[in-house]
């Protein structure tokens, strides 16, 4: 007796060679129908035996092509139809609209052996790929996804190419990239000033200058990249030089994992992250006595590694570099060069020769970081094979648009019940990043369908992306507060809902006393939030030049703990910084000229890094805190501290814990261990302050956020000591810890105040 089945699936299931592997799989199980696209998805009608009918379903969701991602498969039994085949159904103009769209993905396996194979017919050519990888966000103009909307549409496919791309059976059925070497796109080699070398064979010739210590500007995938031979002191110096990144780790990208395991300690979570389809940059250990050159990553304990992602990665790395220094192509924050012209004039300066190709990239996407926390991937810069893929939320929500923060921005899109975070943006500190925030809002609203109704931005007034906000008077507008944010993204992330103490530790954020916070505890829900506990605060000598020289912050908290007198005394600490300085600094504090109160967590990191010789000034965001945690003996001693009670708010005392840090200091008490003290005063101090307002206020869930939450060892072990009383502990994962994700939270607390 014949059935027949309706199948509607929803997800990452379009461009993504699903209608043929449903026409296969049908196939293999004798069954008749359809498969056709739809605005929402695959829908298909399967009609045969019952038990053929339960295979087929049960193989499905398993046997999925690679880049699917299915959300959700929903089911209806209709009588018999007599089908008398299987087709699948050409998609109409405008029906694929509302599909999810597949982010970038890394060559796949058949790819990478036609790429090596003498005898096949795309042999080294750089631009192989096929339904189940390559291109896709960056190559994309507008939906629905075909290659008249992609930068693909200037290249008209050779026969061979065509009977592919319009072969249902075929790996390159509707592989929107499709080319070869005799109709798709090339590569060449340029001098500095742009000028094609007119160079056969321009791949060999590129990595045979890198051997010889060039710089070469690589056009990759979502933008150029600055490469160096790894192995080069020299070279990487210069590459450090005249880029204008003078300590920030430099990433590594080599052949194989086996490579990588010459100079790094990766274990099984991070080998199989750098294997992953997404293939992000991953933090590692350095493997102790490796010949990296000591500049890729000078005083840094980690290296970030990853493997290549497109074919022409792999035929550079083909040449036998141990590693090459595979670095954004831009010039300090700006954003990531893309065009030809364009990177000529920016990376001109910089590189000795330019890959090029003629492919263009629509979207520029950095490449991701991860690093793996409590066994669990982390992000740290979502970007490149993550975007656009949603955070799936709880229940739909209204449609609105937020701009995030102001580090490390990124926006985010709702939909339904999706929440799209955009790709990582920069810091939007320069008019380059902020037209990349613009570009990157319209064409999210383009290819998603997004018709916001309200636009969400920080509290804090002098934020760029606040001021975009205000200028505009298309939507009405929402300010969030920094922290906030932070926390509800979390929460989005682990779709919780009802009220949680969400503990917000980061450098900096608008306070809605006009403060700027940065060690809150909050009791939050998506709508609102008490601040129930905070670091007391001090004083920012020089506001924004706190954060750049951490010696100031150190003056700070040692001028609110011990007073002036502490200056007067000849201590080496003291000396180091200038008592002329510290003179300037201590009538600022006084008077309040340029010294805005903090209560951020992130600045005392900062000032115990400067206190113990570890860092006075930084060159790059995070640095005093991220080699404080790196130098760290741990152990179980620690300071003490106390849970003050102020009203219904529980205040703690940053400078109590800095003069005993001081006291050790002077005592001289090593670096590490003082270091090893401090994270266990702060483990032991917000693990106590977390239990005891979950309490007080009947709650049992704790979320973390911020970007001190990077600092692996304090992440695992509050977690472990707050899992130990009890409590649920929520940390991010898929979105980063870091202001990377302000826009998710701002996008929920903006829906669900439009909900109300
Ligand atoms: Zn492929
Ligand atoms: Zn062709
Ligand atoms: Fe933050």
């Amino acid at each position: 007796m014949a059935q027949r089945l309706r199948v509607h699936i929803q997800g990452i299931v379009q461009g993504v060679g699903f209608r043929p592997f449903i026409y296969q799989l049908a196939h293999r199980h004798r069954l008749n129908g359809y498969v056709a696209n739809t605005p929402k998805g695959v829908e298909l009608e399967v009609e045969g035996g019952r038990d053929a009918l339960h295979h087929f379903l049960e193989e499905l969701p398993e046997s999925a092509p690679p880049l699917a991602n299915i959300t959700q498969i929903e089911t209806e039994e209709l009588p018999a139809a007599a089908y008398s085949t299987f087709e699948i159904k050409a998609s109409q103009e405008g029906e694929e609209r509302a599909a999810l769209i597949s982010p970038d993905t890394t060559t796949c396996s058949d790819c990478l052996r036609e790429l090596f194979d003498p005898q096949d017919r795309r042999h080294l050519y750089p631009f192989i790929n096929c339904t189940n990888c390559g291109p896709r966000y960056t190559i994309i103009n507008d939906i629905p996804y075909d290659r008249p909307k992609t930068s693909m549409a200037v290249f008209t496919m050779c026969d061979d190419c065509a009977r592919e791309y319009h072969d249902p059976l075929d790996r390159r059925f509707h592989a929107q990239p499709n080319g070869c070497w005799s109709c798709g796109p090339r590569v060449w080699l340029a001098d500095s000033k742009g000028e094609d070398l007119k160079i056969s064979e321009p791949i060999s010739e590129a990595a045979k200058h890198l051997s010889h210590g060039a710089i070469v500007a690589v056009k990759g995938l979502g933008g150029f990249h600055l490469a160096v031979d790894a192995s080069q002191n020299e070279a990487v110096k210069r590459l450090r030089s005249r880029k204008g990144r003078e300590e920030k780790p430099l990433a590594l990208m080599s052949s194989s994992l086996e490579q990588i395991e010459r100079y790094a300690l990766v274990k099984d979570e991070e080998r199989r992250l750098l294997t992953c389809a997404q293939r992000p940059i991953v933090i590692v250990p350095k493997r102790p006595g490796n010949t990296i050159a000591p500049e890729v990553a000078p005083r840094n304990r980690y290296f970030g590694v990853m493997l290549p992602y497109t074919p022409l990665h792999y035929l550079l790395l083909s040449h036998p570099f141990l590693a090459l220094v595979m670095t954004s192509g831009n010039i300090s924050e700006e954003p990531i060069a893309i065009d030809n012209l364009e990177s000529v004039e920016r990376l001109g300066q910089i590189a000795d020769y330019f890959l090029f190709h003629d492919r263009d990239i629509l979207l520029r996407s950095d490449d991701s970081i991860l690093r793996v926390a409590r066994g669990r991937p982390r992000q740290i810069r979502r970007s490149r094979g993550y975007v656009p893929v949603p955070v799936f939320l709880r229940k739909p929500v209204a449609e609105v648009l937020a701009l995030g923060g102001e580090l490390k921005g990124t926006i985010c899109l709702t939909k339904e019940n999706r929440a799209f975070v955009g790709q990582h943006l920069g810091d939007l500190e320069n008019l380059e990043t902020l037209e990349f925030l613009e570009l990157t809002v319209r064409h999210l609203r383009r290819i998603l369908e997004v018709n916001p109704r309200l636009l969400v931005h920080d509290l804090h007034p002098d934020y760029l992306t606040t001021q975009v906000a205000l200028a505009q008077d298309e939507l009405p507008t929402l300010a969030v507060q920094h922290h906030h944010a932070h926390v509800v993204s979390c929460m989005a992330e682990h779709g919780l809902e009802d009220k949680v103490l969400g503990l917000a530790l980061d450098g900096t954020g608008y306070g809605d006393d006009g403060c700027i916070w940065g060690g809150e505890i909050l009791v939050a829900d998506e709508r609102n939030y008490e601040r129930v506990a905070h670091f007391d605060y001090v004083p920012m000598p020089g506001g924004e030049k706190a954060i750049k020289e951490p010696w100031r912050m150190a003056v700070a908290y040692l001028w609110a703990g011990f007073g002036e007198e502490i200056f007067q005394k000849d201590l080496p600490v003291l000396q180091s910084w200038g008592r002329d300085q510290i003179t300037v600094l201590i009538q600022m504090m006084r008077r309040g000229f340029n010294s805005p109160l903090t209560s951020s967590c992130g600045r005392l990191f900062d000032a115990v890094a400067a206190l113990i010789g570890v860092r006075d000034r930084i060159a790059y965001e995070g640095q005093a805190a991220i080699e404080l945690e790196q130098c760290m003996e741990p152990t179980t001693d620690k300071y003490h501290y106390e849970l003050g009670e102020v009203g219904d708010r529980l205040l703690l005392s940053p400078t109590a814990i800095f003069a005993q840090v001081f006291d050790d200091v002077v005592s001289g008490v090593a670096p590490e261990l003082v270091s090893g003290k401090f994270h266990q005063t702060l483990i032991t101090m917000f693990a106590d302050a977390c239990l005891q307002l979950c309490k007080l206020h009947g709650l049992n869930r704790v979320v973390c956020s911020g970007g001190v939450f990077q600092n692996v060892f304090l992440l695992e072990n509050l977690e472990d000591r707050l899992g130990a009383s009890g409590l649920e502990v929520y940390t991010p994962q898929l979105i980063p810890a870091n202001d990377g994700c302000i826009s998710l939270g701002q996008a929920i607390v903006g829906a669900a105040t439009l909900e109300e």
